[in-house]
């Protein structure tokens, strides 16, 4: 892990220098600097989330929806692509309308046609005689 107080303190340092001497440029460049390490945290902080929460999951790509393939090989889901390949959420589907499944993040709809069996499998038996 990088040690960012480390850095910090190097850059207070070069700071209170560049006050000492009253040189703007030298001020600015520091003040910079900061910010580009302050945003550098920043990812890494997020990076480090969507990490976690990757290892999380065994996602497989099938049919336009992720599936999460537990150890014991059970299938959890379906979950959206678009947010999974995005930003790394598991955000499971809903049911829309019209034999599709809908994220309720960011609502992207996934038609499902007749061969779609993700949620209603064995539920309703209609017996048609
Ligand atoms: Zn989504």
């Amino acid at each position: 892990m990088i040690e960012t107080t480390k850095i910090m303190d190097t850059i207070k340092k070069l700071s209170e220098f560049a006050e000492r001497v009253k040189d703007i440029d030298a001020r600015t460049a520091v003040l910079d600097l900061k910010e580009e390490i302050l945003s550098l945290r920043e990812e890494n902080l997020k990076l480090r989330e969507q990490l976690i929460e990757k290892e999380k999951f065994n996602m497989k790509f099938e049919e336009s929806v992720y599936w999460n393939i537990k150890e014991n090989g059970e299938k959890e889901g379906p979950f959206c692509s678009a947010c999974w390949d995005k930003d790394k959420k598991a955000i499971h589907l809903s049911p829309g309308a019209y034999s599709s499944l809908i994220c309720p993040v960011c609502k992207t709809i996934i038609p499902t046609g007749e061969k779609n069996d993700f949620l209603s499998s064995g539920e309703s038996s209609i017996d048609w005689c």
